[in-house]
């Protein structure tokens, strides 16, 4: 059974149609890579499997749970799909570790005790464990992005989403990020990310999708789409990303 199922997801901004019918399976413990130029909708996608953004039509079902015009409960939601953006985003004015600590507290109602002990827990698992009384700022924005992708763990999500997670870092910040993504996958979390970083996908996905004009207009192994792609669209786009 997918954990993740699309069926013709469609999703348009006023005339702009952005999703022209979506189709898409992910196995629990696969890292779905998804690759294509600036505006092909790999956002939009994401941000409609996190509910950020309704759908048109088309079904989505993740872990069994049907997302739909009624919406899945934030504390549902949240147990199933975590997600991590470019910019971090994390809340400026509350520590590292009360930036975990809070949907765990507010979301799921634990007490700060456990909460805490949790929010440990995750900063260990992204080797920041030591920083849990700083704030955000005097953080790296590698260790800021981190600190996001524990935020995100602390729900304990079936599937995380990224969206170009280290296209906002220092070149030299994104390898401990990726080192990060590689130890989940490792652990058995189910990934969808979207990402320029062509190694990673090709040795750390399981699979690649590439989106043109808001289809999926190819996708397979990753080995294999990467080196042997079929289509001159994705041909074209590895030649330029490359
Ligand atoms: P990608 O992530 O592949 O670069 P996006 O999903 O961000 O693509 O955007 C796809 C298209 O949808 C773009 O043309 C973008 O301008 C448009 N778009 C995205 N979000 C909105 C929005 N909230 N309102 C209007 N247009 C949007
Ligand atoms: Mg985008």
């Amino acid at each position: 059974m997918s954990l993740v199922r699309v069926d013709a997801l469609h999703k348009s901004f006023g005339h702009l149609e952005v999703l022209k019918g979506i189709d898409l399976k992910v196995s629990a413990g696969e890292v779905v890579s998804i690759i294509g130029r600036s505006g092909s909708g790999k956002s939009t996608f994401l941000r409609c499997l996190n509910q950020l953004e309704q759908h048109d039509s088309g079904r989505i079902e993740i872990n069994g749970q049907v997302l739909d015009a009624n919406s899945m409960a934030p504390a549902l939601l949240s147990e199933n799909v975590g997600m991590v953006f470019q910019n971090f985003n994390l809340f400026p004015h509350k520590t590292v570790g009360e930036n975990v600590m809070l949907a765990p507290m507010i979301v799921r109602g634990e007490r700060e005790r456990e909460a805490s002990r949790l929010a440990r827990r995750m900063l260990e698992r992204v080797g920041l464990a030591d920083r849990f009384d700083a704030w955000p700022e005097q953080l790296s924005g590698g260790q800021q992005q981190r600190v996001a992708i524990a935020r995100a763990l602390a729900m304990s999500p079936k599937v995380l989403l990224c969206d170009e997670i280290t296209s906002a870092l220092d070149p030299e910040l994104v390898g401990d990020v990726l080192k990060v993504l590689e130890q989940l996958a490792r652990d058995g979390m189910t990934l969808i990310l979207v990402t320029h970083e062509m190694s990673f996908a090709r040795d750390v996905g399981s699979r690649v999708v590439f989106m043109h004009q808001g289809r999926i207009h190819e996708q397979g192994d990753s080995r294999e789409v990467l080196s042997q792609p079929r289509t001159p669209e994705l041909q074209q786009f590895l030649s330029a990303v490359r």
